[in-house]
């Protein structure tokens, strides 16, 4: 029988390449050859053990797969609209199908997942789960009847199709969920792969201003967010009040997006920079205990801000992530910094966190191939 390689985590920073048997495909269900599976900040804390109570180890990795359909069952191929031979981009969420969240399309608050996994996400799923193939770190994953699935076109570089994640959260944060319209000013804090998404996602929807706050070490990623659609950029440093004051003429910002990773300091200075009626996306993980400081109560009432919090992004996020690369719009090849195979995921990790000195990662990508 044929088998598949595939990243195994097994402990805290600890993986094993394994072999698996891969899976008989029925009429409802397919197997995809991985060709990119992108990394991101929670692939760093998954690896370093900070998120194990959302772990059930053995698993293997990687949410942001993009690959091509190998088999395919006859039921699957009608209601996906897919056949052997095309090439999807994989939301992360397995919902179960069937309860109240998943009927009204939000099968990312589905309760139910998987028995037997903590949270059902690709990449989160136990290999003692059958099929066993879950996560996109593998030379082959398994593509259940409740996944969510997005045709890429061939031409698009299976390394640029892989940033559908990162572009789908930006266009959820700095577009669909805050509403943003033609004419508006919208400050994104951070400058990381989903940061520079916002800017592109906030362009697109026709933004007047896009800026972009980063800490200094971060000034080639402010640089690449001109190039996806940043107007301005700040540093952290800086007072960032009185310059998202000057580039709104004394009005603020329509939409104020953070999505930093561990730092709390953005959202009071968010809650300052909105105008009043103004739009705070909260977007970045800053750890289970972590609870903001210095958040002045009267302002946000007498400011009348709407405060959201957004996990990911929905279907129709993904949909125009994908459309987007497609166009080819943007610089999106100097956005993928780097490719690593199967066998150097720990690097890979390593240098997205930024813990690889010289290297400058902005988005890395697992290639099977390599
Ligand atoms: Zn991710
Ligand atoms: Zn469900």
């Amino acid at each position: 029988m044929a088998k598949a390689r595939a990243v195994v985590q097994v402990g805290d920073k600890k993986f094993e390449l394994q072999q698996f048997d891969l899976p008989r495909i029925g009429a409802d269900d397919a197997l995809m050859r991985v060709e990119a599976c992108g990394i991101c900040g929670s692939d760093v804390d998954q690896y370093d053990g900070k998120l194990n109570g959302l772990l059930s180890l053995p698993m293997i990795p990687g949410h942001e797969p993009v690959g091509i359909i190998e088999e395919i069952g006859a039921d699957a191929a009608r209601r996906w609209g897919l056949k052997a031979g095309d090439r999807v981009a994989v939301e992360p969420t397995r919902g179960c199908g069937h309860c109240r969240a998943c009927k009204r399309g939000d099968s990312r608050n589905c309760r139910t997942g998987r028995p037997g996994a903590k949270i059902s996400v690709c990449g989160f799923i136990p290999t003692t789960i059958a099929p066993a193939l879950w996560g996109g770190m593998a030379e082959f994953m398994y593509l259940d009847p409740e996944v969510a699935l997005h045709k890429v076109a061939p031409a698009v570089p299976a390394e640029l199709a892989a940033l559908y994640q990162p572009i789908a959260a930006g266009v959820s944060w700095a577009h669909r969920v805050p509403g943003t319209k033609v004419g508006d000013t919208v400050v994104i804090f951070g400058a990381g792969q989903r940061g520079i998404a916002c800017a592109a996602a906030a362009r697109e929807a026709g933004a007047e201003h896009v800026a972009v706050i980063a800490r200094r070490q971060s000034a080639r990623r402010l640089k690449l967010a001109e190039e996806f659609g940043a107007d301005a950029t700040i540093y952290a440093d800086e007072d960032v009040v009185a310059r998202v004051r000057e580039l709104t003429r004394g009005e603020g910002a329509d939409v104020v997006v953070d999505v930093t990773a561990e730092t709390l300091a953005p959202i009071p200075l968010a809650v300052e920079i909105a105008r009043p009626g103004g739009t705070i996306i909260l977007a970045g993980v800053k750890g289970p205990e972590a609870a903001i400081p210095d958040l002045k109560n009267d302002r946000i009432f007498s400011k009348e801000l709407t405060i959201r919090g957004v996990k990911n992004a929905d279907f129709d996020s993904f949909a125009i992530a994908v459309k987007l690369i497609e166009s080819r719009k943007y610089p999106f090849e100097k956005m993928h910094t780097h490719s690593f195979g199967l066998d150097d995921l720990e690097l890979a990790i390593n240098t997205l966190a930024g813990r690889v000195a010289g290297e400058h990662a902005v988005s890395v990508s697992l290639d099977p191939l390599l």
